[in-house]
């Protein structure tokens, strides 16, 4: 494929004829392997991209692409195919009663040969460093394990890009490190494209380009380095500095040399 994996062009949509229009004219692209992170504060519209991107909804003006087709009726399966989606609640994720099961499932659901199955339940909870738990209960996991067995399921279906909705704003700060730690390992091994969605800055250091959304409209696009020269901006539409940003400025400030920027 040529051209962008994703592609907005000119989206806007709103929930109802009634309703605000919660995207306004947004245009932007993704590549493919390309790691982005759109970040905004609650109800800027991250999920409903999300949810446009599958097709779960459809805009009322512009379009979008995935992997070359157009996002409509015709092409939703194909489309859904090519997205992984990994959402804010785990539990909400799992129909198996064992952790293979589970993985079984969506395969099953595609038609995927038995042997082949086998091969990609195995290779993808081994990626997510879960094959210990093969037999384990989904709802027994801790938070962290279910969201990585999540991502074993989304990985096993092959797709060109996984989006990641809220997908640790439910866990501790070590079931969040687990998950930003498994992504990152997979952005380096797989070429494959990412969106994390978040209204957590401190999960977008390792984001190849982030994109800020304000009230609907797509309000910038950045290196995370970048974005952090605009802290004073950031909070002005509502989003909270990471707390080690903020404390290596502070150090900075009063002459404290850093061995390793947090942003380096
Ligand atoms: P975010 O993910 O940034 O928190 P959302 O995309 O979930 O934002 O929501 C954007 C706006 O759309 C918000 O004002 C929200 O209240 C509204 N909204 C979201 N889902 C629905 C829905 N199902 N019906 C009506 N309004 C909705």
């Amino acid at each position: 494929m040529s051209g962008p994996l994703i592609e907005f062009q000119n989206v806007s949509f709103r929930y109802g004829e009634d309703q605000p229009w919660v995207l306004k004219n947004v245009n932007f692209t993704i590549g493919e392997g390309e790691s982005i992170a759109i970040i905004g504060h609650n109800g800027s519209g991250k999920s409903t991209i999300a949810k446009l991107i599958n097709g779960l909804l459809s805009p009322q003006a512009g379009k979008i692409f995935v992997d070359g087709m157009r996002v409509n009726e015709k092409n939703i399966w194909a489309v859904r195919k090519s997205v992984g989606m990994v959402f804010q609640n785990p539990d909400n994720q799992f129909v198996g009663t064992t952790v293979r099961d589970d993985i079984a499932f969506g395969l099953e659901n595609r038609g995927i040969p038995r042997e082949e199955m086998i091969r990609r339940i195995e290779e993808c909870l081994t990626v997510v460093n879960m094959s210990d738990y093969v037999q384990h209960e989904p709802h027994r996991l801790s938070g962290g394990q279910k969201q990585r067995v999540a991502i074993a399921g989304v990985l096993a279906i092959l797709p060109k890009v996984i989006i990641l909705d809220e997908a640790t704003s439910m866990l501790d700060p070590k079931g969040r490190s687990e998950i930003v730690d498994t992504v990152s390992a997979l952005k380096n091994n797989r070429h494959m494209s990412f969106i994390t969605i978040t209204h957590d800055l401190n999960e977008i250091i390792h984001a190849d380009r982030v994109i800020v959304m304000n009230d609907g409209e797509l309000w910038l696009e950045a290196t995370p380095r970048q974005l952090f020269t605009k802290k004073d901006e950031l909070v002005q539409i509502g989003l909270n500095i990471p707390f080690v940003a903020r404390l290596a400025e502070e150090l900075t400030r009063v002459g404290v040399e850093l061995e390793k920027h947090p942003l380096n």
